[in-house]
């Protein structure tokens, strides 16, 4: 019976267990894959206090070792099922089945991607899905931001300080992006906006992005684009299907929590990018895995 299981070994579920396992209690984090989450990926983080700059994985090992130095337990099982029995939860991963007396969900929000057959091979090589973390890796270069919600205007926005030439290509006309935000967009002179647009293809040169394959929706016109760089923002995905029907979530899948990161169901807490929130970055989840740690000690010793 662990006191404390935690699904999801990112930075909010690692932070939560640095606090659990400091805390001297029984802790376990459960990761599907590997521990570190989303920001393994990311190349180089400059935003994270304290560190002026640290790659992903450097920051990620830094917080695995912090969390099992303190003695919690990390280990790898997909969780496909919660459940309360009584007052303690049985979790069942694809491996095994474990009894806790509270639980953490910090199972964060994937991009949704475009599901083109390089996609994936060409992360951190001229694709990416997050303009902030790695904007700066493409100043004074051409630049593609895909999607039409405020994440993908934003992050147009803010690569336009930074690029030679920014192209939103949103697939149609209308947006989902608050207009004061597409007019700021309009007033910069180095971006462009490509409406009715897809991208089909992904060109790759020496395994590494040179342009893309547009198709227009309207026409059926395909054309190409040179570009260094294609920020995906056409949304994300929370990794939360496995608690529908105990655990209250949004429209969006999103765990139901304020920042108390308490949900509906006593005992269970979430923690990261898929609690319900507006900024999702590392400094957020680790402030969430500080916040459900302490509030599932406390409901542990009351
Ligand atoms: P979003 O609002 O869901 O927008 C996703 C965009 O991607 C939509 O324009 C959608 O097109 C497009 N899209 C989806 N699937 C696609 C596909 N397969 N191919 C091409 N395009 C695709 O997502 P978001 O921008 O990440 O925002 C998420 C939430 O956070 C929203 O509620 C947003 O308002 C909020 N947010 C708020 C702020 C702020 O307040 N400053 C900043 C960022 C995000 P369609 O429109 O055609 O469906």
């Amino acid at each position: 019976m662990y006191d404390i299981l935690i699904i999801g070994a990112g930075p909010a579920g690692l932070t939560a267990a640095v606090y659990g396992a400091r805390a001297n209690k029984k802790v376990l984090c459960l990761d599907a894959l590997s521990y570190g989450g989303q920001i393994i990926t990311s190349p180089s983080v400059e935003n994270y206090p304290t560190y002026k700059n640290i790659s992903g994985f450097d920051f990620a090992t830094n917080l695995y070792e912090q969390a099992t130095h303190f003695g919690a337990e990390i280990d790898i099982d997909k969780v496909v099922k919660l459940e309360k029995n009584g007052e303690t939860f049985t979790v069942t991963g694809e491996s095994s089945t474990y009894q806790a007396k509270t639980v953490i969900i910090a199972t964060g929000a994937k991009p949704r991607v475009l599901d083109l057959p390089n996609e994936s091979s060409l992360l951190g090589s001229g694709v990416s899905y997050c303009a902030i973390c790695d904007g700066a890796f493409f100043k004074g270069k051409t630049v593609v931001v895909n999607g039409g919600g405020n994440t993908a205007v934003e992050d147009a926005l803010y690569l336009t300080d930074y690029c030679k030439k920014v192209y939103l290509v949103h697939r149609r006309k209308g947006f989902r992006a608050e207009e004061n935000l597409i007019e700021k967009l309009k007033n910069k002179p180095n971006a462009e906006f490509i409406l009715d647009t897809v991208i089909t293809e992904l060109l790759e040169s020496d395994r590494a992005l040179v342009g893309l394959t547009l198709k227009n929706t309207a026409t059926g016109e395909t054309s190409t684009l040179e570009t260094d760089g294609l920020f995906v923002s056409i949304g994300r995905v929370p990794d939360t299907e496995f608690v529908k029907g105990l655990i209250d979530l949004d429209d969006g899948g999103y765990v139901k929590a304020d920042e108390s990161c308490k949900t509906n169901i006593d005992g269970v807490f979430v923690a990261g990018d898929c609690r319900t929130k507006v900024v999702r970055q590392l400094t957020t989840a680790t402030s969430d895995g500080t916040i459900s740690a302490l509030s599932a000690i406390n409901y542990l010793d009351k």
